[in-house]
């Protein structure tokens, strides 16, 4: 009888992009199928066994009735469940749609809009069932994804930073973008992606989401006084990570 821990990997409203992030680990790939049996992960493979489970990973938003079952279902069936990604963690840039009215992006988007049944709001994961823990990113990082998973197996909780991009960006000998005059959602988004986009010489786009205690207040007033108008500020607030509460309550402040 195989005795390894059974993972299972679940698809919600999402891009795949951060199953994706699983299927990229292609150095150590081999070392985590000897460590856990895959028993289902669709986008890998045809093979697909029932549960009970020990980890699930837990990808994309819930849009639709039908997926908040299914996701009662899968917390049934798992003995942990971790989200990976923006979607499931704060519902997704398709979280765009809870501020609005989704009937009207349905008329406007789809040719027969009859036939589509969705909720009105995307909403996270933890919003319908208990999490275990949440990886944020968009997409997730690979190398924290692994550690999650390494957590996992050794019983201990995941080393996951919750500090800021700054200190990323600090680490690595980057030049401040803000003292440059770029706006930068760097200093409230929480760090994981290595200062990606610092590093490249462009503000962050908070694709993290907040860290543990964003002064968002603090940093909307930094960018008002560089000149940036209050909707780009919304804007910016509002785009990955747009349902997270500090991100939408800022982003809600600076409605025009
Ligand atoms: S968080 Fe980003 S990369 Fe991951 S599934 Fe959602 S849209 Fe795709
Ligand atoms: S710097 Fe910001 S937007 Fe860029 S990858 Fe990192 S968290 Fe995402």
């Amino acid at each position: 009888m195989d005795s390894r821990p059974r993972l299972a990997v679940w698809k919600f409203a999402s891009c795949d992009g951060c199953q994706l992030s699983l299927l990229d680990c292609e150095d150590e790939l081999l070392s985590l199928a000897e460590a856990v049996e895959i028993a289902y992960f669709a986008e890998a493979s045809s093979a697909m066994e029932g549960g009970p489970y020990d980890l699930s990973l837990v990808e994309g938003s819930i849009t639709t009735a039908h997926d908040a079952e299914r996701i009662r279902e899968v917390r049934r069936q798992s003995k942990f469940l971790v989200t990976i990604g923006a979607c499931a963690t704060a519902g997704g840039i398709q979280a765009l749609r809870n501020f609005a009215d989704v009937n009207e992006y349905i008329s406007v988007v789809y040719a027969s809009p009859q036939y589509i049944e969705t909720l009105a709001t995307s909403t996270p994961i933890a919003a319908h069932v208990p999490v275990d823990f949440e990886l944020r990113g968009c997409p997730i990082n690979k190398v924290q994804l692994l550690e999650v998973i390494s957590a996992f197996l050794a019983g201990r909780k995941p080393s996951i930073p919750t500090y800021s991009v700054c200190i990323e960006c600090k680490r690595r000998g980057n030049l401040c973008v803000m003292v440059q005059g770029t706006p930068c959602l760097g200093p409230v988004t929480q760090a994981g992606c290595g200062a990606l986009c610092p590093g490249c010489r462009r503000g962050c786009y908070g694709c993290y989401g907040p860290m543990e205690t964003p002064d968002t207040a603090m940093l909307a007033r930094q960018w008002s006084a560089m000149g940036v108008a209050p909707r780009d500020i919304r804007r910016a607030f509002h785009t990955f990570n747009a349902w997270a509460p500090a991100f939408r309550e800022e982003g809600e402040a600076h409605d025009d």
